[in-house]
């Protein structure tokens, strides 16, 4: 029975993306759960054990730089041992082969770059980047590995400031460029496809909102109840690694 329902929403799925003209994604940190990354803000995610303000806020990273690095090596570990998910490689191929005109993610682990996601709006940055926190000098990835290895925090060398990855963390503004990207992609959408996020986080959790005031419709990809359950036209209560390569498998038939 509940294949049934599955096979009749994919195919309500499927018609709606052909009538799109310019369907765009927004993903959050559900679909890199797959991949070995619990969300942090889960039971055993990373905010079970560390309290994001004292290392996920500009002002930990002025006043305690040691706690901030601390968190963000474990951190570091983790995306490391992380590979994407068919979750990721199902976007990458909706955008090669089936007009998915970007992706808005709120995540930081570059998954979906590394799946071969072309169009992709870092809205919260991304962890793979480093940039020195006064002189704004960027930081090769591979450098930092090094750094750390002898001291933490890594220091700029030009500046002797600290190092720091570029990721909005709490408080901080999300970056203009991506905002800016952003806003483009939800004012043309007529389509969004939501996954892995439950609409908590402000400002992103706006943008499917939007969509739908333009008169775009919303498919959802969450596993349970979340901000958008409302508003979704079609909601599959199921894990996006599971629907999405469906969904590629029915639009290509
Ligand atoms: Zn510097």
């Amino acid at each position: 029975m509940q294949d049934d329902k599955q096979t009749s929403l994919l195919h309500r799925a499927v018609e709606f993306w052909k009538q799109s003209r310019f369907p765009i994604a927004f993903t959050g940190a559900g679909i890199s759960v797959a991949s070995g990354i619990p969300d942090f803000r889960s039971p055993g995610g990373l905010w079970s054990k560390y309290d994001p303000m004292k290392v996920a806020t500009g002002e930990a990273l002025r006043t305690n730089p040691q706690a901030v690095w601390e968190f963000l090596m474990e951190t570091a570990d983790l995306l490391q041992s992380s590979e994407p998910n068919s979750g990721h490689f199902a976007l990458a191929k909706l955008e090669e082969e089936h007009g998915l005109q970007g992706v808005i993610t709120q995540n930081v682990d570059n998954l979906h770059q590394r799946a071969g996601s072309k169009e992709v709006v870092e809205y919260h940055g991304n962890f793979e980047r480093f940039y020195c926190q006064k002189c704004g000098e960027k930081e090769e990835s591979e450098r930092v590995q090094e750094k750390v290895k002898e001291t933490i925090p890594p220091y700029c060398d030009k500046c002797y400031s600290f190092i720091r990855p570029d990721v909005v963390f709490f408080g901080e503004a999300i970056p203009a460029y991506a905002m800016q990207k952003s806003r483009e992609l939800t004012r043309k959408a007529d389509l969004i496809l939501i996954m892995g996020t439950s609409g908590e986080v402000s400002p992103a959790n706006t943008i499917p909102r939007e969509v739908k005031m333009n008169g775009g419709k919303i498919i959802e990809i969450n596993k349970g109840m979340t901000y958008y359950h409302d508003i979704s036209d079609i909601r599959f209560d199921n894990p996006a690694e599971d629907i999405l390569p469906q969904l590629v498998h029915f639009l290509s038939q």
